[in-house]
């Protein structure tokens, strides 16, 4: 990986900063979340990891450092493609052995999520192979999945344990996470999602088990600095929102972060846990009206994962409109994992945020990238192109920035650039 090395591209068709002085300070809300910063015939110049500079290819050009070391730079010629931030992929549960067919075919014969789960399926199913994985094969699983995910343009990713359920293995899961990003040039966020469900050998008492998480997996996991989030699943079949304060409760006590899996089958109050600060409540498929309102007046990010809507087949899904209107900061991620959402593709996320709730491409490519940041906290150094932040680009080879949610299930990202590190298409 060579960090230091200094790259410019230049002569970019579209050039998608995100980055204007008439956007307001925080998550993206309302119109801000049109508002692309658009540059034609642009270049960006990045050194050692961080954007120096973003302009016109013609100022680059002329600019007197760039002329006395053009030899030494990395120059790449991104004639007729856009180039936006790298994607921020803030919800993903890559830390899994086997797939989930069975419930797949089950699904498609009718059989509902909460069938599933009793007969046996769901998240329960997949907590054998890993607590039974040694934590080199799930590395190698994980990092598979990320350098899958540069090549569809993502730079940064939440990675979460959760299909352990276990204190051992789910540090194993954690520790598989930041061994794999330690081989990624992107930036990898984890979070401890040990309150994922209940597990069936605490089936009846879960209270047993939430002190589990709350004394021995978030003690340890932030002793060690293994997570930098707490996740909870919190909806009927997993915590209750008095279990899931609980844990939120442990996890700012050890001075990590909390965001929630939260609306997705039911609808929960959320104004109760806003005292908690979460970074994100994700799903939000069933939002109560005065939460939107004071969701509104805060910074946590409503993280829609429309991904999980279409794989489960739903009719429905998460009124992305009535969000935004209401001046909620909306995120897009995939939810990549085994049974629900199984895809890496942010285009492909984006492009069902388009014709599935109503989202224009522009807030599509703004809830990928910078609110993403946000909702992982990371918004100082992600998620726009501006001077100052991380090198992490995302190149098209598509002439305009409509076109990559336009193209359902076709990757044109040509290359991706993660901390300054120039990952081509494989
Ligand atoms: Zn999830």
């Amino acid at each position: 990986m060579r960090k230091n090395a200094s790259l410019l591209l230049t002569n970019i068709g579209q050039l998608l900063t995100l980055h204007s002085s008439a956007i307001h300070a925080g998550p993206r809300r309302g119109l801000d979340l049109k508002e692309l910063g658009v540059v034609e015939d642009a270049a960006v110049l990045s050194i050692g990891g961080k954007i120096v500079s973003v302009g016109s290819t013609k100022d680059a050009l002329r600019d007197p450092w760039i002329k006395k070391h053009r030899k030494r730079i990395t120059e790449i010629d991104c004639s007729g493609k856009v180039v936006i931030p790298g994607f921020v992929d803030s919800h993903t549960h890559p830390v899994f052995v086997s797939l989930r067919l069975v419930d797949f075919e089950k699904r498609i014969e009718g059989a509902s999520y909460e069938q599933i789960a009793a007969a046996g399926g769901g998240i329960r199913s997949s907590l054998e192979g890993v607590r039974n994985a040694a934590k080199a094969a799930l590395k190698t699983k994980v990092l598979t999945v990320l350098h899958d995910m540069a090549a569809h343009g993502t730079t940064t990713v939440e990675a979460k344990s959760g299909y352990g359920l276990t204190l051992e293995s789910e540090l194993k899961s954690l520790e598989a996470i930041r061994e794999a990003a330690r081989s990624w040039p992107g930036t990898v966020i984890s979070t401890l999602l040990g309150a994922h469900v209940v597990p069936r050998e605490f089936q009846g008492r879960s209270q047993n088990y939430v002190d589990i998480v709350c004394m021995e997996m978030i003690p340890q996991a932030a002793r060690r600095r293994l997570a930098q989030f707490v996740d909870v699943f919190c909806d009927k079949g997993a915590f209750t929102a008095e279990e899931t304060a609980q844990i939120f409760d442990s996890a700012r006590k050890h001075g990590l972060n909390v965001r929630a899996h939260i609306c997705q089958l039911s609808e929960t109050r959320l104004e109760p846990f806003l005292r908690f600060e979460p970074a994100s409540f994700d799903h939000m498929d069933h939002v109560n009206d005065a939460d939107m309102v004071a969701l509104a007046k805060s910074d946590t990010v409503a993280t829609l994962v429309p991904g999980a809507n279409y794989f489960l087949g739903l009719k429905d899904y998460p009124n992305a409109r009535k969000l935004i209107d209401s001046g909620v900061p909306v995120a897009l991620a995939t939810d990549y994992n085994p049974g629900t959402s199984p895809t890496i593709s942010m285009p492909m996320a984006m492009s069902l945020a388009c014709t599935h709730m109503k989202m224009s491409p522009a807030e599509a490519i703004a809830a990928a990238t910078i609110n993403g940041a946000w909702a992982l906290r990371l918004a100082e150094r992600k998620g726009t192109i501006e001077s100052g932040k991380d090198a992490d680009f995302a190149v098209f080879n598509v002439k305009d920035y409509r076109e990559i949610p336009y193209w359902f299930g076709a990757n044109h990202c040509s290359m991706t650039v993660l901390n300054g590190v120039i990952q081509p298409r494989n």
